[in-house]
């Protein structure tokens, strides 16, 4: 598939910064809401036409309730049509919990001290992974802290280990992995042990906030190393990349329209846009500290989440603990076993696009048949790795 991304104010170049604030609250600021304008870019995204900029802020400046169900129900054929109503799970295993990062809202942060600190051994790390083939499940995300113990090397072993671990006919296809920003040599590293997508989150895409919250003397304070992170795993081979933010920490219209900005810039970079985005919610917490005046209800959430029909070529998904009736329903269905297990349990649901399969690179996902809408809950590693968290804020997905 061949993208035609759109001119923005900062060219597109690969390695360099895009983002420009202004340009996101301009659209933001000048863009109207019209009911034409609605049901016209309502059925561009059913053609399964990415919408532009201009186009996703007119959706989130929509207010209007009539026409906000319009746009709910619009991405609902819109999944229907793409996925209709088959689940996939896959689910994240929490490797370790060591971080240097400070990040105001995490209860990894280095400065909370009454963290336990855990790293699966091997012996853990196959038990792990024999435990999930036994709840039936064959597709993994490895999440790691930022920490010089989970060097590439490191990464790639336990991603290695991972596919090695065969229990009875269970064993894993595909293993994603979360894990902080590396350089293009760590990247390529990681892509030989052969994972699936490399998921890491900008959390917000507003630069003073985000130095607000990832202080600017840690690893994670460097904005625009992370932001160029997927540029790097692209020039690295890796083509099969995933986006996220994290609402609540900022103006969530801001967020969603900074999202659809880094997919332009991916697309123009190197004609692959992102595999996922993601959209994960931060929700209060003892021991949260921080400005509660952008966290999302639940109405926003849901409503947010699918004006990402901008995107249509992108998997999207949620992580939230509180998912509505309709996707907890679909999600106990298939996930009786791995409930029980798991008392912190956090749901991810991404609608697909295209094949699961971990060799198809963006351009073969686009054009091919639709296949799956994934579902994914916390299993035991999360609560042996989170077990002493008790103080403090909730243990979020690391980096
Ligand atoms: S969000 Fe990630 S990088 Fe930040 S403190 Fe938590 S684990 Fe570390």
């Amino acid at each position: 598939m061949q993208f035609h991304p759109e001119k923005c104010r900062i060219p597109d170049e690969p390695n360099r910064p895009f983002i420009s604030s202004e340009e996101i609250w301009d659209y933001i600021n000048n863009t109207k809401s019209t009911p034409e304008r609605v049901h016209e870019i309502i059925q561009k995204s059913l053609d399964k036409n990415r919408l532009t900029m201009e186009e996703t802020a007119v959706l989130v400046n929509t207010t209007d309730p009539a026409l906000v169900e319009e746009i709910k129900e619009g991405a609902r054929e819109l999944k229907r049509r793409i996925y209709g109503n088959r689940i996939v799970l896959f689910a994240p295993l929490y490797v370790g919990n060591y971080c240097v990062n400070n990040c105001v809202y995490c209860g990894f942060r280095s400065s909370n001290k009454e963290q336990v600190r855990t790293t699966l051994t091997d012996e853990e790390l196959i038990r792990n992974v024999e435990a999930l083939e036994d709840d039936g499940q064959k597709r993994l995300i490895l999440v790691y802290g930022e920490s010089p113990k989970y060097s590439p090397e490191y990464i790639a072993h336990t991603v290695k280990v991972t596919y090695a671990t065969k229990k009875g006919k269970g064993s894993i296809r595909r293993v994603n992995i979360n894990a902080a920003p590396l350089d293009v040599e760590g990247f390529r590293v990681v892509k030989e042990a052969g994972i699936g997508t490399y998921q890491i989150f900008q959390e917000t895409y507003c630069p003073e906030i985000y130095n607000e919250y990832h202080p600017i003397n840690t690893k994670k304070g460097d904005y625009n190393y992370r932001l160029t992170a997927m540029d790097r795993a692209q020039e690295a081979g890796i083509d099969d990349n995933g986006l996220g933010i994290l609402f609540g920490l900022y103006d969530w219209r801001y967020e969603v329209l900074a999202m659809i900005r880094h997919t332009n810039h991916l697309e123009a970079c190197f004609n692959v846009g992102p595999h996922t985005i993601s959209f994960p919610r931060i929700k209060d917490a003892s021991g949260l500290n921080i400005d509660k005046k952008y966290f999302v209800d639940d109405d926003t959430f849901e409503t947010a989440s699918r004006k990402s029909t901008a995107a249509p070529t992108c998997r999207l998904a949620t992580t939230n603990t509180t998912t509505r009736k309709r996707k907890r329903t679909a999600t106990s269905r298939r996930t009786k076993t791995c409930t029980a297990s798991s008392s912190r349990s956090v749901t991810i649901v991404l609608w697909a696009t295209s094949s699961t399969s971990s060799s198809t690179t963006t351009s073969s996902r686009a054009s091919a048949p639709p296949a799956t809408v994934w579902v994914a809950r916390a299993n035991t590693s999360w609560n042996s790795v989170c077990r002493a968290s008790s103080s403090a804020t909730a243990p979020r997905m690391p980096s």
